[in-house]
């Protein structure tokens, strides 16, 4: 074993420990919480490595890096993983996303939708994709005067999911949030309580939508307590990413 496949596999155990005793402590199965790793900042080699230690999800945020990465992995690796995208998304990298993402995370707007659904039908007609591109609702959980900077607001979300419902190469299947940074543990929880809210009321809308992701390195007990079925870790499982752009 390298040694950065060994401190891989013992990070990932570690994780996977936490998911299960945050699963045991909240009463639910482990197999309904998916581990996606976030390889950004890291290279394919790590994602390379991370398939054979069995992760099947990986998360991206950056179209820049993430193409070029994709790009450069093994077939076999390529064929096997699924490639999350969830950074924003700028309406002309829509296109570029849709090669190589399997689910795109952080859809927050309709001109988003509109440039998604386009994107997708490109790539289906080119035979760079063969299936829908699955979307999550990114809902924005700050409150006050500091929300509206980090995706939909909750009062608008059926709306959104709506319009998703009427893209043709497009297939809603829940929503996304981060938390909102300095909060106590009881407020992180809080605004998961809010986003499972949101994420009954794209149920409404789409009956089957009805993933959600949330939960990162820091706070992933308190998502799964309030129903996260897909988790985002980076930092706790490739090591600390040089200081934020
Ligand atoms: C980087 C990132 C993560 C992973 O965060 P860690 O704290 O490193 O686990 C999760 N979600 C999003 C949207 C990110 O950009």
């Amino acid at each position: 074993m390298t040694d950065r496949r060994a401190e891989l596999a013992a990070n990932l155990a570690a994780i996977r420990q936490r998911i299960e005793a945050a699963c045991a402590a909240a009463g639910r199965d482990p197999a309904g919480v998916t581990l996606v790793v976030v390889t950004k900042f890291f290279p394919a080699s790590d994602i390379e490595l991370l398939a054979g230690l069995g992760v099947t999800d990986i998360g991206e945020n950056r179209d820049q890096e993430a193409g070029p990465k994709v790009a450069d992995l093994s077939p076999e690796v390529a064929g096997g993983v699924r490639v999350h995208f969830i950074g924003q998304l700028q309406t002309n990298k829509a296109r570029s996303v849709a090669r190589y993402a399997d689910v795109v995370h952080s859809v927050d707007r309709a001109r988003l939708v509109t440039a998604l659904d386009k994107a997708a039908g490109a790539a289906l007609d080119a035979g760079e994709r063969t299936a829908y591109l699955e979307v999550l609702l990114q809902v924005d959980l700050e409150e006050g005067e500091r929300a509206g900077r980090g995706g939909v607001l909750p009062g608008q979300v059926a709306e959104l999911a709506d319009r998703v419902a009427q893209a043709e190469h497009l297939r809603l299947r829940g929503v996304m949030a981060v938390a909102p940074p300095g909060l106590p543990e009881n407020g992180t929880r809080a605004a998961f309580a809010r986003l499972a809210q949101a994420s009954r009321q794209v149920a409404e809308v789409v009956p089957e939508a009805r993933l959600i992701s949330a939960g990162m390195s820091g706070d992933l007990e308190l998502a799964v307590a309030e129903g996260a079925t897909h988790l985002r870790v980076g930092s706790a499982i490739l090591g600390s990413r040089p200081a934020p752009r």
